[in-house]
């Protein structure tokens, strides 16, 4: 079953995730690192993970995300499933599940 880690980081380009926290990558996917005192740019945003040659941070999209605004891994998943109209493919199953009963309790009312 697929999480919402795996269904932002399928769908959420790092370096526009990074762009939303104010992370300007230049042409060579370099930007100053934020993690550490940083004069020169140092950390490479791929589409997929960052990489810090100055500090060595690294992580993918969520743990970016998590880290830049102080989240935990869930709300930064969350915010950036929002952010970028990512379906949650919790409330995706869980979605028929509350309507069945729904309908269950109006027909037990009747
Ligand atoms: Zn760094």
């Amino acid at each position: 079953m697929k999480t919402i880690f795996q269904a932002v980081k399928e769908a959420v380009p790092l370096p526009e995730a990074a762009r939303c926290c104010g992370l300007e990558a230049n042409p060579g996917g370099m930007t100053r690192c934020p993690f550490h005192e940083d004069h020169t740019p140092s950390l490479r945003l791929y589409p997929d993970h960052y990489y810090c040659f100055g500090c060595h941070a690294h992580g993918d999209v969520i743990d970016l995300y998590a880290r830049l605004g102080r989240l935990r891994p869930i709300e930064a998943a969350r915010v950036l499933a929002k952010l970028f109209h990512v379906e949650d493919p919790a409330v995706h199953l869980s979605a028929p599940k509350q309507y069945l009963e729904k309908n269950k309790s109006k027909e037990e009312c009747q």
